[in-house]
């Protein structure tokens, strides 16, 4: 069926850079996470909270949120409560890539923790992971399923000083974590392989950092083109979750 545009080349090709590489880094986008059912928060449209159309960008700003905790959670409540959202095979086969030893770290711009979910370990949370919380007054940490209602549309509150709790994402007017960033420029930079996945790579810092990849097998896995795309030495154009599952299905497994 892609026998015309040489698809199923590039797809053995790039089993066969896995099988010779030791230093994968796999970064990912939203688009690893839209075959789980997640839809790619940016470019979505608003969210309603009280009959106001409220842009997604504002319910994730960090200005909006410390006026305004309740649309966040809101929102939170309402992707919560997506059925069947669950790791897809490209998450599988990145887990199992570590368990093999042949990858130094996932990189990630999506906040869903689904790579946790399948089972990989070094994972550097680029805009953080909404299971997590962090109480604006006391700083302590919890997990989504140690605090109860969470995920009901309240706002959640700290067990132990009654403040409101917020996630432990990057919210759009914050900074990124230090350590995460340069955990993210090492790996890449000591990579043999980079798979790039399901990013169009125009938002910060995601450009930035393939930038520090200095070896030669740069693989972009994208539905449509990217500034990066003269550079990289492999382009798929099929969905993430597909190419993933054809190479388990291959008997490629790592
Ligand atoms: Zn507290």
């Amino acid at each position: 069926m892609d026998q015309q545009d040489g698809q199923p080349d590039r797809r053995s090709l790039l089993a066969q850079w896995i099988e010779e590489s030791r230093r994968i880094v796999f970064f990912g986008g939203a688009g690893v996470s839209t075959e789980s059912g997640i839809p790619d928060f940016r470019g979505a449209t608003g969210f309603y909270h009280q009959d106001l159309e409220i842009p997604l960008e504002q319910v994730l700003s960090i200005d909006f949120f410390t006026v305004h905790p309740q649309a966040y959670w809101e929102w939170f409540a309402q992707e919560n409560a997506r059925e069947g959202v669950a790791p897809n095979a490209a998450h599988r086969f990145v887990a199992d890539l570590e368990r093999a030893g042949k990858l130094s770290a996932v990189v990630t711009q999506n906040i869903d923790g689904l790579h946790q979910r399948a089972g990989s370990e070094r994972v550097l949370e680029l805009h953080g992971n909404w299971s997590r919380l962090i109480c604006t007054g006391c700083a302590e940490r919890f997990s989504l399923s140690e605090v109860e209602g969470a995920r009901s549309g309240a706002v959640p509150r700290c067990p132990e000083c009654a403040s409101v709790l917020r996630p432990d994402i990057v919210f759009y007017g914050e900074m990124l974590d230090n350590d995460v960033v340069e955990g993210a420029v090492r790996a890449i930079s000591e990579a043999d392989l980079l798979i790039v996945a399901g990013t169009s790579l125009v938002v910060y810092p995601a450009a930035g950092l393939i930038d520090y990849y200095a070896g030669e097998r740069l693989v972009l896995m994208n539905a449509t083109p990217t500034p990066y795309d003269s550079r990289a030495d492999l382009i798929i154009r099929d969905p993430v979750g597909r190419v993933f599952q054809e190479l388990e299905h291959t008997g490629r497994r790592p």
